[in-house]
């Protein structure tokens, strides 16, 4: 069956956060493409061009590392977005048992992973929800990030579909506090979760509910102190905690370079206005220290 006479639709890839996403091929250039069917039902008139609008902005961001919005259009009362159609994604190469990491590996996946964002926060375009499933893997193995822009667009995903739990274990503290003043530290935040979660190869902060998710930030890094995070006092949900001391990083990741630890330790930095930013983050002597980043069509990926 085609749609808007271009694409031909092939077998559902799975049920997303907006909607279903589709396999299917463009007829007018052969490729194969990942088609995202978003409902745009319940929203009020208005919505559909506000969001038409943006996601022209979102057409223009085209890099390596983002993935390619190829199309959008309206049709049967659904937004439909168009992608370049990818192997596999991060989460898949994380629970693999049968991939090793090395550390050049590691290092060449979170390289992209912030190349990608450093692109995306330069135009002032923040993510929102970074996680594993969301970096694509495309055949020659370049990691891609997908889903750009689309919480602001769309609205928070995780508030409104419940089976969003996951995204939780990525959320900044500030997100947890209510601030609603976001930046792009969350997504320094989220990525620093990821770094993390290839490191251990288990997602690193596995909070069961938005109290227990500050909980286990404050046992990994012990609680912020008003000294190090003065602004804390002022979010909307900030209550006071008991005092937990700081275990020694090191003890979390005791098979970890110093250089990576480094990083990962300003990646999680409690005051996001003391957060490294992205392009500081590619700056760091990690990424110019031995062992150099994984050639990406030669890192490991599910058969
Ligand atoms: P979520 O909102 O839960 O992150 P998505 O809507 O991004 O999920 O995707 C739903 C399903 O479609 C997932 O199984 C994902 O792997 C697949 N998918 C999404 N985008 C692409 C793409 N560009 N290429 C191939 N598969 C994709």
């Amino acid at each position: 069956k085609k749609v808007a006479d271009r694409y031909l639709k092939r077998e559902v890839l799975g049920e997303g956060t907006y909607g279903v996403v589709y396999k299917a091929i463009d007829t007018k250039t052969g490729q194969v493409v990942a088609i995202k069917k978003i409902r745009l039902g319940k929203q009020k008139e208005g919505v559909n061009f506000t969001a038409l609008r943006e996601i022209k902005l979102l057409k223009e961001l085209k890099d390596p590392n983002i993935i390619e919005l190829i199309d959008a259009f309206p049709h049967k009362g659904n937004l439909h977005l168009v992608f370049e159609f990818m192997e596999t994604d991060l989460e898949a190469v994380i629970r693999d048992r049968n991939i090793f990491l090395s550390p050049a590996d590691i290092k060449s996946y979170i390289q992209m992973t912030l190349k990608g964002l450093a692109i995306c926060h330069k135009k002032w375009v923040l993510h929102r929800d970074m996680k594993p499933n969301n970096l694509l893997i495309g055949s020659n193995g370049q990691l891609k990030l997908a889903d750009f822009g689309l919480a602001r667009i769309f609205g928070s995903p995780d508030r409104r579909f419940t089976h969003q739990v996951f995204a939780r274990w990525y959320r900044a503290p500030e997100l947890l506090f209510g601030t609603k003043q976001y930046a792009a530290g969350v997504d320094v935040w989220a990525a620093a979760c990821i770094f993390a979660e290839l490191l251990l190869r288990r997602p690193f902060l596995q909070g069961t509910s938005d109290i227990d998710q500050l909980g286990k930030i404050f046992a990994a890094f012990g609680t912020p102190t008003s000294s190090q995070w003065p602004d804390m006092i002022y979010l909307p949900d900030y209550v006071e905690y008991q005092y937990v001391p700081a275990p020694p990083l090191r003890s979390l990741f005791p098979m970890t370079s110093d250089d990576a630890l480094d990083l990962l330790s300003k990646m999680f930095t409690y005051d996001p206005k003391a957060r490294i930013t992205t392009q500081q983050a590619l700056e760091h002597r990690y990424f110019s220290s031995a062992p150099l980043s994984t050639d990406p069509a030669k890192l490991p990926r599910p058969t």
